[in-house]
């Protein structure tokens, strides 16, 4: 393979990624001399920029110590008091029986899903989930096909025809989808399961958890049906500002994937010290209403403005797509908003759909109402 002969063809389609150096200053972004307000960022609640926050943790290590190494795998030394705290508290603030701790969210999908399948299942997934679950699909043994984006229609009629021929069906999706921000009836999946025995339910709740639901548990907390998903998956990456991922599930699924899933035998645990971190973010998070409230409505004001001027718009969360077409009036629109003092940025494919590509609004509860105003005014 000629790599350089790649970078070209990319650079002429107007694909070409490469990694944007920025610091931060709060909620802003700073860059080439530019200060931006960030609304890129997936600190949906405003905690990684929550200065008073962070330096009491950190208060607490200096006073009590840090361990900045597991130094082995779970199995062996690395199964630290801090991981079993851990997951004992998001079990009890899932609601399910027992949790799991992953090194992040792209190991998540990557891990439980090779180990829960093998040639006699069939994955049904969502047309537009996360590139770690489809990542997560390829190296299963698993039959996979992909039905359309949210139709559930289609979902129940290839459940009913398969349920037969193979011995589990997994359906994997997410409950707010990363690009379209439109959020997933989970209770409808949970009815399907519940009518085709045989069927499990995974759903990747990344840009959910902390931000949806009682408590911040998530969007299936929020349609009351925690019961029936089978592997109820969460990051830390995301709004809760520190990194890793868990999945909550019944103790025998748990104890499976402890004795299945490859990288979990062969790889480093998490450090204490980050471990620590999402344990005190994790005990703030269920009072951290006045933020979710607050989330919701600038976004609400947002997705109304954008239908007021035609623009359709599939949101019913924070993440609010801005339709462009192609690469290149995604790009020269990201641009401009730059320009104009906010930090956007184009997604293109292979990210979203050929023909899909857009702007995509992440909005935290830092940003202030004054700020949403004139983000209106200027989209
Ligand atoms: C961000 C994201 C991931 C990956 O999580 P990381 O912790 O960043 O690796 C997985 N699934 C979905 C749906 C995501 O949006």
């Amino acid at each position: 393979m000629d790599l350089g002969v790649v970078l070209d063809r990319l650079q002429s389609e107007g694909n070409l990624r490469t990694l944007p150096q920025a610091g931060h200053e709060g909620k802003f972004v700073l860059q080439s001399g530019r200060k931006m307000l960030n609304l890129s960022s997936n600190d949906y609640l405003g905690i990684a920029s929550d200065k008073l926050f962070i330096s009491e943790f950190l208060e607490g290590l200096v006073r009590d110590g840090a361990v900045f190494t597991s130094s082995s795998s779970r199995l062996l030394t690395g199964n630290s008091g801090e991981a079993v705290l851990l997951e004992s508290e998001l079990a009890r603030w899932t609601g399910k029986e027992d949790a799991l701790v992953f090194s992040s969210g792209y190991h998540m999908n990557v891990e439980i899903l090779p180990a829960i399948s093998d040639s006699t299942t069939l994955i049904l997934a969502d047309k537009l989930v996360h590139a770690s679950l489809i990542d997560g699909i390829r190296l299963s043994q698993a039959k996979c096909i992909r039905y359309r984006h949210q139709d559930l229609g289609q979902l129940e009629r290839l459940v009913a025809g398969n349920v037969s021929r193979y011995t589990t069906i997994i359906i994997v999706t997410e409950s707010i989808f990363s690009m379209d921000g439109d959020v997933t009836d989970i209770a409808a999946l949970a009815d399907i399961r519940k009518r085709y025995p045989g069927t499990v339910l995974y759903v990747d709740e990344a840009h959910a958890v902390g931000v949806r639901g009682d408590g911040g548990a998530g969007v299936a907390r929020e349609q009351n049906c925690t019961d029936d998903v089978d592997f109820l998956c969460g990051t830390f990456g995301k709004a809760m500002a520190s990194i890793g991922a868990f999945v909550s599930c019944s103790r025998v699924a748990k104890n499976f994937l402890v004795n299945r899933m490859r990288p979990l035998i062969y790889t480093t645990a998490l450090p204490p010290v980050n471990i620590k971190w999402t344990r005190r973010v994790l005990s703030e998070i269920p009072y951290m209403d006045e933020r979710r409230r607050y989330l919701a409505h600038i976004s609400g004001k947002v997705r109304n403005a954008l239908e007021a001027i035609g623009r359709k718009c599939p949101s019913g969360s924070n993440i609010i797509p801005v339709m462009a077409g192609d690469s290149f009036t995604a790009v020269s629109l990201a641009s401009s908003m730059q320009d104009a003092g906010y930090y956007l940025l184009a997604i293109r494919p292979p990210t979203v759909p050929e023909g899909t590509a857009r702007l995509r609004i992440s909005l935290t509860a830092s940003v202030s109402d004054v700020e949403v105003d004139d983000l209106i005014s200027r989209l």
